[in-house]
């Protein structure tokens, strides 16, 4: 068991933990502003409570490590950034967009799990391993939800704002 592997491993999981907490912001920003698209914001919602789940997970995976809490404050900005981006493209813009840019953001989170799984199996932390595994594939079943609607989001909102006084971006 390397000590550079057990290094990248917690460093990486702090960064989970930031992107989980930026997935939190943006699910909730989008849901709380849906009016039109029930299923989506049904899903949202659902996914939102799941995702702090993931947040206390990581959490836990952090402590059993060993890794201070305290260093939990040190986020990851890049991905951060990344987030607040994406967050703005919600803020400014409409359900499509939106739905858009859920999806991109979980390719980050299944890119990121990805990664994890292999550096705990790197670092012999079989217990990490197994709870990246099951975020991961929690993670891919919402990315394939996202895109699996993608075409019904983008109909509906395309029949609501050829409708004279229906409000359609959200
Ligand atoms: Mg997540």
């Amino acid at each position: 068991m390397s000590t550079d592997a057990n290094e990248h491993l917690n460093d990486w999981l702090r960064d989970a933990h930031a992107m989980e907490k930026q997935a939190h912001t943006m699910l909730d920003s989008l849901a709380s502003r849906l009016e039109h698209y029930p299923d989506l914001r049904s899903y949202l919602t659902q996914h939102r409570e799941a995702t702090h789940g993931q947040r206390d997970q990581l959490e836990a995976c952090l402590k059993r490590r060993g890794s201070s809490v305290s260093a939990l404050k040190d986020i990851g900005a890049r991905l951060a950034a990344f987030g607040q981006e994406l967050s703005g493209m919600l803020v400014s813009d409409e359900v499509v967009k939106g739905a858009m840019s859920c999806y991109v953001f979980k390719q980050m989170e299944i890119a990121s799990y990805t990664v994890l799984v292999a550096a705990a199996d790197a670092a012999g932390d079989q217990e990490t391993k197994t709870v990246c595994a099951q975020i991961l594939q929690q993670e891919r079943q919402m990315a394939a939800w996202l895109l699996e609607h993608l075409p019904a989001i983008t109909t509906a909102f395309l029949a609501r704002a050829a409708t004279p006084g229906a409000k359609a971006k959200v």
